[in-house]
């Protein structure tokens, strides 16, 4: 294994993230650690009005330039309303299966500042109550979810009372772990993982100088998961972007979790033919372990920026991410191989 790769800043760097919540439309506060880990490496930073990071390793020639794009913003949810048991209806932030967030411990940001928690739970929850089939049925759609808040409520009157609103935002319990065999386990690996392998690529190339071929930029975005994140705010000198977002792994696909995953497709379409057969000359030359994959069901801040009109190549890396948008799973290696591949593409 490479020796390039800080693991115990990656680990550690990644676990701060994942315990730091961002849902997307909040996400200030994960934002602002991840500048504070920049601006540690010595790079300088800038946030665009939309509330994105953008920070520069600077290269002997500033054009044609590169950029990297990774987003902190996680699924959630959002205060939809305050039922007339005390508890809450949620609208969703993102997409994801309700019943995958059944049982999981939340934290509710109420307006007034005061921070709550509590569990998501179907209405009819108890066996001993309701018929097996309707719990089967309720686990399918979010309006039959509701927060149950860990404080005496059992009214809207009390619950309001307490200062929680309608648009108060709701974040999982990342319940974040790393296992003596070098996996992962969390919530919000996308894209927290890939956001630690840009950072950690970072790392290495400051710590053993090597300069960038080029000025090389790291974008944040905090709208990835509504589709907008990196529409906007990518220098207009850079020629060539390469979205870090995790790999799809799972029933027929290539990808797996040691390896970094670098997709040819998702649902925008393909990815710069060019850029991609770089990438994997890159990770051949280098013996970095690699798959090339199609996602089915998948689109990126690279797809984003595309839309929004940016004139540059395009492609997709990242590490690979088992029961993505649900409880997730990586491993240590599928990190190091992206770290890996980022910096190879940026020197
Ligand atoms: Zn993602």
């Amino acid at each position: 294994m490479s020796t390039l790769i800080d693991l115990r800043y990656t680990q550690d760097l990644l676990l701060e993230l994942l315990n730091t919540p961002s849902p997307t439309g909040n996400t200030e506060t994960a934002i602002g650690l991840v500048e504070g880990a920049f601006n540690d490496l010595g790079l300088r930073t800038r946030r665009t009005r939309k509330g994105a990071l953008l920070a520069t390793l600077p290269g002997p020639a500033s054009a044609p330039a590169k950029a990297l794009t990774g987003h902190v913003d996680t699924l959630g949810g959002i205060v939809k309303e305050i039922r007339e048991n005390g508890r809450l209806r949620l609208s969703n932030l993102g997409g994801y299966y309700p019943g995958s967030i059944v049982g999981e411990y939340c934290r509710i940001e109420a307006a007034n500042g005061r921070i709550f928690t509590g569990t998501v739970l179907l209405e009819k929850q108890s066996v001993h109550i309701h018929p097996m089939a309707e719990l089967h049925a309720a686990a399918k759609e979010l309006p039959h979810l509701e927060v149950r808040i860990d404080a005496r409520t059992t009214s809207d009157k009390e619950t309001g009372a307490l200062g929680i609103c309608v648009g108060d935002f709701v974040s999982w319990a990342p319940r974040a772990k790393v296992t003596d065999t070098g996996f992962i386990k969390s919530r919000h690996l996308d894209d927290k993982a890939g956001v630690a392998t840009m950072l950690a690529a970072a790392r290495a190339m400051v710590r053993r100088n090597i300069t960038p071929a080029q000025t090389s930029y790291f974008f944040i975005s905090n709208y990835e998961e509504v589709g907008h994140g990196t529409s906007v705010g990518i220098p207009d000198n850079v020629a060539s972007l390469l979205a870090v977002d995790m790999g799809v792994v799972g029933k027929g696909q290539t990808g797996d979790e040691f390896s970094v995953s670098i997709c040819a497709k998702d649902s925008s379409g393909p990815y710069d033919l060019s850029l991609r057969r770089e990438l994997v000359a890159l990770a051949q030359a280098a013996g970095i372990d690699h798959k090339v994959d199609v996602y089915a069901n998948y689109a990126s801040d690279g797809s984003a920026a595309l839309r929004a009109g940016l004139n540059a190549r395009v492609a997709l890396i990242g590490p690979g991410v088992d029961s993505s948008h649900a409880y997730e799973r990586t491993h240590l290696d599928g990190l190091v191989n992206t770290a890996r591949l980022i910096v190879e593409f940026l020197k």
